[in-house]
């Protein structure tokens, strides 16, 4: 069988229940599944089979639109904070009442979900209303990374689909069908944090190998004073903008293809344009989060390396291990701490210089 979900690769129980799902809508999906696990693409991937008369053909106008996020019945609820707003999670719900203009479902995304909030302002209540009762032909699509507590009477209200992250495996083999060659296809594959669109622009990343030993050398080259902090971080986000590059690439040419479409469709332009644009800067902001991530993450493994190193040494000399290994610790948990923090909306500058002074002063 060909359809659109032969693009979702390594979530196979995920796919059988959405091809069923396609023919037979409930009103409300939460996928679920850990950071790097394609939620978005299979939430767009999902949206056109419902949208498709034939379930995801993956051939006709409707799935491609849909692919395209382009279906103007397929809304995706935009937060513009840390977390979603009563008032952004109304306007995911007026639109949920719509009518459709095709002949599909008005479907409604809302990702992140477990940004919702509870106590004084709670956006998670907004959200709950909006599930109640939706109209016939409006499905809810809900992603959330995570799940935490105050989304138990969410997830009640939705069928749960989960996902898992892709394995390194299931990203080299796809990045060599795709042409890459084998060395390039692993590089990337161990760095992509199980994200496939990732995986693809960094394989065609000539410095990622330079990035990766960038973030590993930090804890050598925190010895001296501030100043080196600071230009560590210049060096750090100068590397992120490098890094962006490839998607930009990738992205001029799923536009060019756009518009040749379009004037073998006799179009002077192509329709949305803006929307298109849109979609690439929140689609580059995705990509340099998960970006400074991968750093926090190649840190935090040089630092395990150091808290090893500090064990051994701890039976030659007790101080110094003992020292070694401590400060290692405290600069793993301030990297996750930091990790935490990291959000679309987050002064990536910042964050990096309050980082590299604290781990200087371990
Ligand atoms: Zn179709």
């Amino acid at each position: 069988m060909t359809d659109v979900f032969d693009r979702i690769v390594g979530q196979d129980s995920a796919v059988t229940a959405m091809r069923q799902y396609a023919r037979n809508p409930v009103h409300a999906y939460l996928f679920s599944g850990p950071v790097g696990s394609g939620l978005h693409d299979v939430v767009i991937t999902f949206s056109a089979a419902l949208q498709c008369e034939n379930h995801g053909c993956g051939l006709c106008e409707t799935c491609r639109l849909a692919l395209s996020e382009l279906d103007s019945d397929v809304h995706f609820a935009d937060r513009t904070g840390i977390s979603w707003r009563i008032d952004e999670l109304r306007e995911a719900e007026r639109v949920s009442r719509r009518r459709p203009i095709g002949g599909g479902y008005q479907i409604v995304v809302i990702e992140d979900v477990e940004l919702t909030t509870t106590g004084a302002s709670p956006s998670a209540s907004a959200l709950l209303k909006s599930l109640e009762e939706p109209p016939q032909k409006t499905i809810f699509l809900l992603t959330a990374e995570d799940l935490p507590e105050q989304l138990t009477t969410i997830i009640s209200r939705c069928v749960e689909i989960k996902l898992k992250s892709l394995t390194e495996e299931d990203l080299e083999a796809l990045l060599i069908r795709d042409g890459a060659i084998p060395q390039a296809a692993r590089t990337a594959a161990l760095a992509a944090n199980g994200n496939l669109r990732r995986a693809q622009v960094l394989v065609r990343d000539a410095e990622l190998a330079k990035r990766i030993s960038q973030w590993r050398t930090i804890p050598d080259r925190l010895q001296g004073s501030t100043s080196d902090a600071a230009i560590l971080v210049e060096e750090l986000t100068g590397a992120i903008d490098a890094a962006i590059a490839p998607l930009q690439v990738i992205q001029d040419e799923e536009l060019n293809a756009l518009i040749a479409n379009a004037k073998e469709m006799g179009q002077r332009s192509v329709a949305n344009r803006k929307d298109i644009e849109a979609q690439f800067k929140r689609e580059q902001r995705r990509f340099r989060i998960e970006e400074l991530k991968f750093g926090f993450t190649a840190l935090t493994n040089s630092y395990r390396e150091r808290l090893t190193d500090g064990l051994v040494e701890l039976q030659e000399n007790t101080a110094r291990g003992e020292h070694r290994a401590g400060s290692s610790i405290k600069a793993i948990e301030a990297v996750a701490a930091t990790s935490r923090l990291v959000t679309l909306n987050v002064d990536e500058g910042l964050l990096l210089n309050d980082l590299m002074l604290t781990l200087m002063q371990l």
